[in-house]
């Protein structure tokens, strides 16, 4: 990624130099997104019906500056499988969890005999249709992307990665390929993009990561408002900035180029929707509707049902 620092203070330099501006934290934010509240067992957050995170490597790539998990830098070593063993047992007893996220710190900076040990486990566990990986490696290191990698995760599908970038300039040739060793292996691909001030909080550069995103084979997931970590504030926008990024991608280009906005809500409410307003008016006899591009319409609500017999 340094290389890609063309000068300080560009968007690549903010999300991996550190700040004096990070030393200012105020009363009020929240560090965490309280996983713990939701972990019946080390490692598992389950905080939705069906499915469950996974925390299955506490080492990261880069230590982004926005992370709640950026002070962890020094996090010894991998986890030891035996202190894995709760989690496992605890997704084999919970059938109602169908879909797992392993996620860490970076589940691709395992090693690939780790990374098949764990999906082989998970996959033996009839209940979980999906596997998920959340990682920032086809950004950060996308040489860990090997045909050897490739190789093993492609015998876990239904498997899905999720990855993250948030600058256009992240897309680079190496990224690019990884990608497409990861899509060629049959992999669904989803990016994950946090909304960071001086970074990409500016509807032209978001439509351009959007856009690569797409063309390299990667459909975008989810646009993040900035938790409100401590030491992270100078990173945070207004939520309208959101709102005119979303509507400002919406209509404008390829459907498969937007995605949700989300807010993840501090006290462990989850990733809530934030939508602009496309809705006029709504009435039992009408709904009045306003386009991407401002113009109005009206669709009628089916009539009054006619009662037979
Ligand atoms: C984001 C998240 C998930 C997955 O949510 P989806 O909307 O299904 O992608 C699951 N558990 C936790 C704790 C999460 O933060």
């Amino acid at each position: 990624m340094v290389d890609l620092i063309k000068s300080p203070g560009d968007p690549i330099w903010l999300q991996y130099v550190p700040t004096v501006q990070e030393l200012d934290v105020h009363d009020g934010l929240v560090d965490s997104l309280d996983e713990d509240a939701n972990s019946p067992v080390p490692n598992i957050t389950h905080r939705y019906p069906d499915r469950a995170l996974f925390l299955v490597s506490p080492v990261c790539a880069a230590y982004c500056r926005f992370c709640t998990r950026r002070r962890k830098v020094g996090d010894p070593e991998k986890i030891p499988l035996a202190l894995l063993e709760s989690a496992f047992r605890y997704l084999e007893e919970h059938h109602e969890i169908r879909d797992v996220i392993m996620s860490g710190g970076d589940p691709l900076l395992l090693s690939d005999r780790r990374i098949d040990d764990i999906c082989r486990r998970l996959r033996a566990i009839p209940h979980l249709e999906v596997l998920r990986i959340g990682s920032r490696v086809p950004c950060h290191l996308p040489e860990r992307v090997t045909p050897e990698l490739c190789a093993i995760l492609k015998q876990y599908h239904p498997l899905y990665i999720n990855t993250h970038f948030n600058h256009p300039d992240e897309l680079t040739p190496a990224a690019v390929r990884a990608l497409g060793m990861l899509a060629d292996a049959g992999i669904p691909l989803g990016c994950q993009t946090v909304l960071l001030k001086g970074v990409n909080d500016d509807p032209e550069v978001m439509k351009l990561l959007m856009q690569r995103l797409l063309a390299a084979r990667v459909r975008p997931y989810y646009i993040y408002m900035c938790d409100q970590v401590a030491g992270a504030e100078h990173f945070r926008t207004t939520v309208e900035k959101g709102l005119e990024i979303i509507k400002a991608l919406r209509g404008w280009t390829s459907g498969l180029a937007v995605p949700h906005f989300v807010i993840d809500a501090p006290g462990g409410g989850g990733k809530i929707p934030l939508l602009p307003e496309y809705v006029v008016k709504l009435t039992d006899k009408e709904i009045i509707l306003r386009n991407y591009a401002g113009k109005t319409y009206r669709y009628s609500q089916p009539l009054e049902p006619i009662l037979v017999g």
